[in-house]
């Protein structure tokens, strides 16, 4: 089984190998190119995800068209394993401190599409965001700015249409609140669709939550 940014990483690989088919004529640097993709594309599976290499395999040909990329991909979604969502008492605990939380139905959701599940508040313009961590769950909540802009989004690292996310952090010392703003992608399940490395959510989560403790 896979993740869903590791999904979107071999989507990303696979329609790059796709341009590379259509637009390279030497054999020496297809081969090339398709040596290093398969490289990155099977590091996602374990060795016993046989099945799913076999699809795999089937796309590591020339005559590879964006419509069949899309249907061998879309074969192996069935393999991505979707975001366990927490249950309303969960997600109650998790923002605790906020009053009012309204609580989405996350069946709503494309949890195979999720690396963090995010939900806006537009009456108090918030955003909330939970991420799992160990065996259990992260979450940061803030404000975020009616401005849209074009930027590069610090989860996903794509350019997109950016928004001010404003969370509201205690500052260890002396227990002030500080503020601390990122632009981030405004369209959250867009994000997590171009999202293809969990690490960068992992920064953007532990810097925005820095100062909380
Ligand atoms: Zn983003």
């Amino acid at each position: 089984m896979i993740q869903p940014y590791q999904f979107n990483l071999i989507e990303e690989q696979i329609f790059q190998l796709v341009r590379t088919y259509q637009s390279v004529n030497d054999p020496q640097t297809i081969q090339t190119i398709e040596g290093m993709t398969k490289d990155v594309v099977v590091r996602q599976f374990n060795p016993q995800d046989d099945q799913a290499l076999l699809i795999i395999n089937e796309m590591f040909q020339r005559g590879l068209s964006i419509k069949k990329a899309e249907a061998h991909l879309s074969d192996l979604k069935t393999y991505v394993e979707p975001f366990p969502a927490p249950t309303i008492k969960q997600t109650e605990k998790l923002f605790r401190k906020v009053k009012k939380l309204k609580v989405p139905d996350f069946d709503d959701f494309d949890l195979q599409e999720t690396t963090y599940l995010a939900w806006d508040d537009i009456g108090s313009q918030s955003k909330y965001l939970i991420a799992t961590e160990n065996e259990g769950y992260t979450a940061v909540h803030g404000h975020l700015s009616t401005e849209v802009k074009k930027g590069i989004c610090p989860i996903c690292q794509h350019e997109s249409n950016v928004s001010m996310f404003l969370s509201l952090t205690k500052s260890s010392g002396d227990g002030t609140y500080t503020k601390r703003g990122n632009y981030i992608c405004r369209d959250s399940q867009r994000c997590n669709q171009q999202l293809t490395d969990q690490a960068h959510l992992a920064e953007f989560l532990k810097l925005v939550k820095m100062k909380e403790n």
